[in-house]
């Protein structure tokens, strides 16, 4: 059995991811904080069309939760040879007005929590010689946020992980990316997208934002053996808002 665990899985982009790998073969783990429905519906989703799912409740902020989730994973399925660290999310406050317990907050999501189960993976990946984590970053990682500096440097952390990751495992054989999306349709962004969409997309050179599945299809190609070569890297998914 190949497991996948995708946090955040419920909705969005996370949702997309797990919808995907399932139907690349893997078992998916879909991982969620709050909406057990909605984490259902996906775990439903896969195995209607005959895949294996779990919806897994765990709030990835939280060191004690992962490894909870870990060890229940391996005991009820087997250990996870897909990590994809997505959960996030994002608040808006202006750098002098953000307390700074929503700072601490903040990075626990969106960068402790791809560490912590990181850190739980890393050894039976080592034991297997194989592994795959992928982690999710953010176009703000690059051009920063002046109402999310909390959320921009967490992102602008999750490739600075991913790089010292891929380091130390590749002599494992083991990689470790990043995708940093850019505007994608999903609850993140719904309000930003509703109330001056015709303006952002005016910025993207592909004049639309993305679908979750276009960000899916780029975690699956790094999940999968043929990407075997590529690590410590972070791929833009951004329709061109930001070239490097
Ligand atoms: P979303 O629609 O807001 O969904 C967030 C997901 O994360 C939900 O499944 C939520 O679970 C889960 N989650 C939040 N906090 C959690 C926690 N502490 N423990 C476990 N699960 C938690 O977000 P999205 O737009 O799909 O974003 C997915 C990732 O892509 C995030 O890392 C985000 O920063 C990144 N990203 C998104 C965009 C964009 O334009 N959408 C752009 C760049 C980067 P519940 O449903 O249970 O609340």
């Amino acid at each position: 059995m190949n497991v996948a665990l995708v946090t955040g899985a419920s909705r969005g982009i996370g949702r997309a991811i797990a919808l995907r790998l399932a139907r690349e073969g893997y078992a998916v783990v879909i991982n969620y904080l709050r909406n057990r429905d909605k984490a259902e519906q996906v775990a439903q989703e896969i195995r209607s069309q005959g895949g294996q799912a779990m919806a897994f409740q765990a709030d990835v902020s939280s060191f004690s939760a992962c490894e909870q989730m870990i060890r229940d994973v391996e005991r009820m399925w087997a250990p996870v040879q897909v990590l994809v660290n997505n959960a996030g999310e994002s608040t808006h406050y202006d750098p002098e007005a953000l307390p700074p317990e929503e700072w601490d907050r903040i990075l626990s999501v969106n960068l402790s929590a791809a560490f912590y189960l990181s850190r739980l993976v890393i050894p039976q990946m080592k034991e297997r010689k194989y592994g795959r984590i992928i982690n999710m970053a953010s176009l703000r990682a690059m051009t920063g946020s002046a109402h999310g500096p909390h959320y921009a440097a967490a992102k602008a952390g999750i490739i600075g992980l991913t790089k010292s990751l891929a380091l130390a495992l590749g002599p494992y054989g083991i990689t470790v990316n990043a995708v940093s999306p850019g505007y994608t349709r999903t609850d993140m962004t719904r309000k930003a997208l509703e109330t001056r969409g015709d303006q952002i997309r005016a910025q993207i050179p592909l004049r639309r934002e993305a679908r979750p599945e276009e960000i899916a299809a780029v975690v699956a190609f790094l999940a999968s053996e043929e990407a075997g070569y590529i690590t410590g890297e972070t791929i833009q998914v951004n329709g061109g808002i930001y070239v490097q």
